[in-house]
């Protein structure tokens, strides 16, 4: 596996990969990888001839209070397991090259990015957009993988490469890859290892609940005393508090109250020990 670390070998790697019309998969990360990351890979190569996977933690999608400082960065570590699964390249630009002086450009994605984790950390999907677009024309891609797991970041990704024609040529698809859990249901995410052995525990609550109101919704139940149930039960479990719990349509990710459309998610946040968990789940 080769490594860049500028636009200028990047762009010369890509360049060889793609020289006898192979086609390339990109999986865009911040690193710390686990078994979801690695199951991105592996599905990039079912699709594509081969994988270039990204590690950069970008700073202007954390907000002034988050852990910026503190997220995990294990740059060795990760380029082996990349490497083990036949990842061809990794991509880790360091801020100043994916952002030098002068940088002045925001992608904002309305509506969709509005809510949810829109609305609890401001400026969030903006950062995501605007690196994912530098991402797509840097690596110049034909698919790109995410995971199901950042439901809604899916979806803003979506709406931007609809809205900015990264579909096509460049961008031939956009593939979601489903939640990769652990063994006890808790969605693998680079921010589980900051908790405690017991919020560790307490955290497996949040799947099994969310399993739990989405029975009660799917057998009728009304989502508002469903959903006010579920919160207070999350609490009781140790979550410190609950960022957002709802019912939402699946493309738009617009809040519904039954489920007459076509296909509806509940999404849900929630801190516990100071670490903010995100997790989704169809609905019906
Ligand atoms: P991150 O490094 O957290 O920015 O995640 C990089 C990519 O991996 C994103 O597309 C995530 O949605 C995806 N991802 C993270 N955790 C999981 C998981 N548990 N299952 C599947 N995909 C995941």
């Amino acid at each position: 596996m080769q490594t860049a670390q500028t636009l200028d070998v990047l762009r010369k790697q890509v360049a060889k990969l793609r020289a006898d019309g192979s086609t390339i998969g990109l999986v865009p990360t911040m690193g710390a990888l686990h078994e979801g990351h690695l199951t991105l890979v592996r599905r990039a190569r079912e699709v594509c001839d081969h994988v270039v996977a990204s590690i950069f933690v970008n700073p202007t999608q954390f907000g002034p209070n988050e852990d910026l400082d503190a997220y995990p960065r294990q740059l060795l570590e990760d380029a082996e397991m990349l490497e083990a699964e036949g990842c061809a390249l990794l991509w880790a630009p360091d801020a100043a090259v994916m952002y030098p002086q002068g940088f002045v450009t925001n992608i904002s994605v309305s509506g969709v990015s509005e809510w949810l984790c829109g609305a609890s950390r401001p400026g969030h999907f903006d950062g995501v957009a605007t690196v994912v677009c530098k991402l797509f024309n840097q690596v110049l891609p034909d698919s790109a993988l995410f995971g199901e797991k950042d439901f809604q970041q899916l979806a803003v990704i979506r709406a931007m490469a609809r809205d900015l024609d990264l579909v096509q040529p460049h961008v031939h698809s956009i593939i979601g890859v489903p939640t990769v859990r652990e063994a006890d249901g808790l969605a693998m995410s680079s921010r589980n290892r900051y908790l405690s052995e017991r919020d560790r525990a307490a955290a497996a609550t949040l799947p099994r609940a969310m399993k739990h109101a989405i029975g009660q919704i799917e057998n009728g139940q009304s989502a508002g005393s469903v959903l006010a149930a579920f919160e207070d039960g999350l609490l009781k479990a140790g979550f410190s508090s609950i960022d957002y719990a709802s019912l939402v349509d699946s493309a738009s990710l617009a809040p519904i109250t039954t489920l007459d459309g076509p296909s509806a998610r509940l999404v849900v946040a929630a801190r516990i020990g100071g670490t903010r968990l995100i997790d989704n789940m169809a609905v019906g």
